[in-house]
């Protein structure tokens, strides 16, 4: 069974994020594991899941979101091996510290060397991520400007947008991988969704072509050579 835990969608859901896990269980239906999606409310604790998904979300939210999981089980479960796949202010929260509302800083989750400052002007618009060789699309919204540990590779580099800091984007280790892209992301990127979902599953999964895999190439073909 894939358990598929949304993190607090009523606080880390502002940008559809949520999505994502609708993707990540469909296409593991269609190929015929048993998938369900689990929301963790804010009184609920986190419980054991093969994947948990962490969405974006508005500044209050997103500090009260931490300090939530501060307090739970979720960093012993992440330690433990559980998979986590992270989006904009589920990506800050990870790392050391975040600032929001203003440049006051907060204690992130630690579990990635990552930092996160306030930037001059807000990131806008479409991102576009060069990932394993391919374009990760989506759109980004975030005041957040992220700097990675030298220890920490990222998830890819920015063609068009501004992801982490203009020059790249999110993060990848071996327990969690992160993106400033919405959309849902996973739902624009099929390619990328398998990908999430392989790593979740620890086993290599069949081709799987639908017509979001179609969107996807008309989308990426319509992109500026
Ligand atoms: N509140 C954070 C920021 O503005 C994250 C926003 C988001 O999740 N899109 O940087």
């Amino acid at each position: 069974m894939l358990t598929i835990a949304l993190i607090y969608p009523e606080l880390l859901g502002t940008y559809g994020d949520g999505g994502n896990a609708v993707v990540l269980a469909e296409r593991a239906r269609r190929r015929g594991f048993e998938a369900e999606i689990v929301n963790v409310g804010v009184d609920d604790d986190v419980p054991d899941a093969t994947i948990y998904l962490l969405g974006g979300g508005e500044d209050g939210p997103q500090r009260l979101g931490a300090d939530l999981l501060r307090v739970s089980s979720f960093s012993a479960r992440v330690r433990d091996g559980n998979f986590v796949f992270a989006v904009c202010a589920g990506l800050q929260l990870l790392g050391t510290s975040f600032c929001v509302e203003g440049d006051d800083e907060y204690e992130g989750l630690g579990l990635v060397n990552a930092i996160t400052s306030r930037g001059e002007t807000r990131s806008v618009g479409e991102l576009v991520v060069r990932v394993d060789g391919r374009a990760l699309v989506g759109f980004e919204n975030h005041g957040g400007r992220t700097t990675l540990g030298d220890d920490v590779e990222p998830l890819g580099r920015v063609e068009v947008g501004r992801g982490n800091d203009g020059t790249v984007d999110g993060f990848r280790t071996p327990g969690l991988w992160a993106s400033y892209a919405h959309g849902p992301v996973l739902a624009m990127n099929p390619w990328f969704a398998d990908k999430v979902l392989a790593r979740a599953l620890g086993r290599e999964l069949e081709p799987l072509v639908t017509i979001a895999d179609q969107l996807y190439d008309e989308r990426v073909g319509a992109l500026a050579p």
